[in-house]
């Protein structure tokens, strides 16, 4: 339902709580954030409001600057503290957040049960998580390409934000038909389902267009499609007021 995600220097946690709140009004069940330090990732998730998401990490002293946070309005598995996001794969070194809804999940997770993978949630995004993973360490190729190889297969509507602890300082976003903006600071950038989190730290953003993946790395971003082929990023000046 809600997506905000953050990578730069600034603290990830109390940038993307902030942003997760202005998104409220849209509706949700439940709320939950990872964030990346020290190479782990900490991983938070709370049935009911964000303000009890906020409870929970009162007095916890994390001061990640990359993160990825999540309002969820379940459509696969009921609400409760498991099936919130982020997810995280088998080997818990990569977590998603999500939006929409993966169509063919269940034939995806037959295979990748088949193959020793165990699943804590009933969603349809845990499973394309452990399919990225799956994809991932059978290729060899880069974080990315297992991204997009994966949603070659995918059938269904995403916006998607996938952070590695192999691969820190890195965010590889995408959609089809959910909603998905980036904000472009001075070395930071900013994930969100619409511009309202975004707006109060800058006005250029790029609104990602279907079978596009955007991969921020080396602070830089870069945008393809599912097929490998460059776009160069259109940055456009927001106009709305706070
Ligand atoms: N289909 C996903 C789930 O049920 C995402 C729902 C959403 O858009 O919040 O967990």
């Amino acid at each position: 339902c809600g997506i905000v995600a953050y990578v730069g220097n600034r603290e990830a946690l109390p940038l993307i709580l902030k942003g997760l709140k202005r998104l409220e009004y849209r509706g949700y069940d439940s709320s939950g954030v990872a964030l990346l330090e020290d190479a782990k990732l900490n991983i938070y998730k709370k049935k009911g409001k964000v303000s009890d998401l906020e409870h929970e990490l009162a007095g916890k002293n994390l001061t990640a600057t990359i993160g990825i946070g999540h309002t969820r309005w379940a459509t696969h598995g009921e609400p409760n503290d498991v099936n919130a996001h982020p997810h995280f794969s088998n080997n818990r070194r990569l977590s998603i957040i999500h939006n929409g809804i993966i169509e063919n999940y269940a034939s995806i997770k037959q295979n990748l049960i088949k193959k020793g993978h165990v699943f804590l949630s009933d969603t349809d995004t845990e499973v394309l998580i452990h399919f990225i993973e799956d994809i991932h360490l059978a290729t060899a190729g880069s974080l990315e390409s297992a991204v997009k190889l994966a949603l070659k297969e995918v059938v269904g509507a995403y916006a998607i934000v996938v952070m590695s602890v192999d691969h820190p300082g890195q965010l590889i976003a995408a959609r089809k038909g959910s909603p998905l903006v980036i904000g472009v600071g001075e070395d930071e950038f900013f994930f969100a389902s619409d511009a309202t989190p975004i707006i109060e730290y800058t006005k250029d953003v790029v609104y990602l267009d279907d079978y596009e993946v955007a991969i921020i790395k080396d602070g830089k971003l870069s945008i393809q499609n599912l097929d490998n082929t460059e776009t160069i990023p259109y940055i456009q000046k927001l106009e709305m007021e706070l």
